[in-house]
């Protein structure tokens, strides 16, 4: 057994020797078992490192220098143990990785991801189910189902909703438009898109959104071949969020003008503001000219947890669809995503079938096949045991406290922002985000936002300190997107003032003092 140490390749010298099968197998059970265990436990002890000497979000490495360490890698010659691969992989790419549960990491949509996941992480992968059909995941189909329809009662879905899990928002987007397309075109053109491909009018079929809508929307619009020109964008108000009576507006427009309004998408938490499109209004709407709504709870579905601010989703329920990202707001590790339906008979719209897989004739009450129900994937991982393993060791509770903590530290932040000479703040957040800029102290010849995005800059290569940005009306902004329960008021005004000393020394260097 010397011989299987941490570098141990064992299983794979094992077909040189000449032994009998059934040796051979305990061998290659053994043999196996063992460079398992050791290989995971090595893999864990690098985590560990990577959370225990990691002390700032970055490490602020360039990328021409990131590069250069890819120069001497020949992908032809492997390593000869596992000692060397964890090194190399250390070089490359872990001391250099993005440090999403540090609370000083407040850029983008990344969640801390909690240890239960990362536990049914290691089974998920080793194991490998597939989640397209009965007999590639048993178990796995009905923990699917199960958690569908958990998430689908938190929206206030009957038991008639359905859904899978898929990659990511985009997909569930995507899913969403398609089915509120096809849906149209079947019932009110008597047309079927899955078979006969587009009607000659989809040209003018419309698709209501508002300008802070995820940008997935255009990018599937184009896939779907109705190109972006589909896609009307509806103005905002204060808090840019949808204005309900613009949408309005818009969409007697668009007939007017010989337009097919089809749907709407609500945005449940903007990726830019946080903020909730008035979901009660769009279902009128929705309701009166006959469209599709399908609300983007991407980010904002980690409300579905809290007592205290689930109020804010009130009209999620009457979406036909919506799009859930576990990854967002849940604390789930990537990827961990839904796409829901309120009548689970819209799902058999894009049906497919196939003879290895899920034969036409096949009795799906009798042998379940999650693939009838996933557009955008066939061999599919079983995420779904990630947030098995969450909800039944953490509970919704907590994760719903972790939310609520969230939210209260961003209205803090934003109050403290708001109040300062230092800062112009944009909106106020339902969610985590802030939208702001440093302002020059003294007037003179300083370019706001040369000077914002210098101190994003700086604080990045630091890598202090990560914040992301956006553009509003033309302007460059700072963003705050807080999704982590550790960041508290402390770090966020800690964060203030670095962001306050960068401009500062920005400002001496180019500001012009007047004469005198
Ligand atoms: C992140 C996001 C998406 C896209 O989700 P992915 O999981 O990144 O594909 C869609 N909509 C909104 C509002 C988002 O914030």
């Amino acid at each position: 057994m010397e011989k299987q140490t941490l570098i141990s390749v064992y299983a794979t010298e094992l077909p040189e020797q000449e032994m009998d099968n059934t040796t051979c197998n305990d061998i290659f059970y053994e043999g196996t078992e063992t460079e398992y265990r050791l290989a995971i436990r090595a893999a864990a002890e690098q985590v560990s490192g990577f959370l225990k000497n990691t002390k700032k979000p970055f490490s602020g490495i360039r990328p021409a220098t990131l590069l250069a360490e890819f120069d001497n890698i020949d992908l032809e010659h492997p390593l000869p143990d596992y000692k060397s691969l964890f090194e190399e992989v250390n070089a490359l790419y872990i001391q250099h990785a993005t440090a999403f549960h540090l609370p000083e990491y407040i850029a983008h949509l990344n969640c801390p991801v909690v240890i239960p996941a990362l536990a049914a992480e290691v089974i998920i992968s080793a194991i490998n189910s597939s989640q397209d059909t009965y007999d590639q995941s048993a178990g796995g189909t009905f923990i699917e189902r199960r958690l569908i329809g958990w998430t689908g009662q938190q929206i206030g879905y009957s038991s008639q909703c359905d859904g899978v899990f898929t990659g990511g928002g985009s997909q569930s987007n995507l899913m969403g438009l398609l089915l509120a397309r096809d849906y149209y075109a079947l019932t009110y053109l008597k047309h079927n898109i899955k078979l006969q491909g587009h009607p000659a009018n989809a040209n003018r079929f419309r698709i209501f959104m508002s300008e802070k809508a995820h940008f997935s929307n255009q990018k599937n619009a184009s896939l779907m071949g109705l190109g972006e020109q589909a896609i009307v964008k509806v103005g905002t108000d204060n808090r840019f969020r949808m204005d309900a009576s613009l949408l309005e507006q818009a969409i007697l427009r668009e007939m007017a003008e010989g337009n097919i309004p089809i749907a709407i998408v609500a945005t449940a938490g903007t990726t830019d503001f946080g903020n909730i499109d008035p979901l009660q209004q769009i279902a009128c709407i929705a309701k009166e000219f006959k469209l599709w709504m399908h609300v983007d709870a991407a980010y904002g579905c980690g409300l579905l947890l809290s007592e205290k601010y689930r109020y804010l989703l009130n009209g999620i329920e009457l979406a036909d669809s919506v799009t859930i990202d576990y990854h967002k707001s849940f604390f789930q590790p990537i990827s961990s995503s839904a796409f829901l339906v309120k009548n689970k008979l819209h799902l058999n719209i894009i049906k497919h079938h196939a003879d290895y897989l899920n034969p036409k004739e096949q009795d799906y009450d009798e042998l379940p096949a999650q693939i009838n129900k996933s557009i955008t994937q066939s061999t599919r991982r079983f995420d779904a045991l990630k947030l098995w393993f969450t909800l039944r060791l953490l509970g919704k509770q907590k994760l719903g406290i972790y939310t609520d903590r969230i939210i209260d530290t961003t209205e803090q932040a934003a109050c403290m922002i708001e109040a300062s000479q230092h800062f112009e703040l944009l909106s106020h957040s339902d969610l985590g985000v802030l939208v702001f800029r440093y302002l020059p102290q003294h007037a003179g010849g300083i370019d706001t936002c040369a000077m914002n995005q210098y101190i994003k800059q700086t604080m990045f290569f630091n890598g202090e300190v990560l914040v992301a940005s956006t553009k509003v009306n033309g302007q460059f902004y700072l963003k705050f997107t807080i999704l982590n329960p550790l960041t508290t008021i402390q770090h966020i005004q800690n964060i203030l003032t670095v962001i306050k000393k960068h401009g500062k020394d920005y400002e001496l260097r180019h500001h012009m003092p007047a004469k005198g």
